[in-house]
């Protein structure tokens, strides 16, 4: 008898426990998929603005940029900062410097070291 009363309250312990195991495993999955749903708003925001951009970028540099994207781990293109290609971290020496700052504002420059397309800005001085 007393065995059984004491199977009884460990099945009641158990089933305590594995209520509350769900309770937070619930929780954990409404947190999850309300995640879920603020990232795909961003990504469908972020898709449009890209579009966008997109559209007003030559053909042939959104091809150039698409497959250098693909090669270089998601990035096609990244900002040339004190004297520093931000896709590689490699800075540029003075010929290349000097090669970059003799372009006009619209040529498309590389960096020698990675191949990304070189973003420059205000910032650059170049
Ligand atoms: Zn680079």
């Amino acid at each position: 008898m007393e065995r059984r009363e004491s199977v009884q309250e460990r099945l009641a312990e158990l089933t305590e426990r594995v209520s509350a195991v769900q309770a937070k495993t619930d929780d954990a999955t409404a947190r999850r998929d309300a995640a879920q749903s603020e990232l795909d708003v961003e990504a469908a925001s972020v898709t449009k603005e890209r579009e966008l951009v997109a559209g007003s970028v030559p053909a042939d540099l959104i091809k150039l940029y698409e497959k250098l994207r693909e090669q270089q781990g998601g990035v096609g293109a990244a900002r040339l900062y004190q004297r520093k290609c931000e896709g590689c971290h490699i800075e540029l020496n003075i010929t290349e410097l000097n090669e970059v700052r003799a372009a006009a504002k619209d040529t498309v420059v590389r960096c020698e070291n990675c191949r990304r397309i070189l973003v420059r800005t205000a910032e650059s001085g170049l």
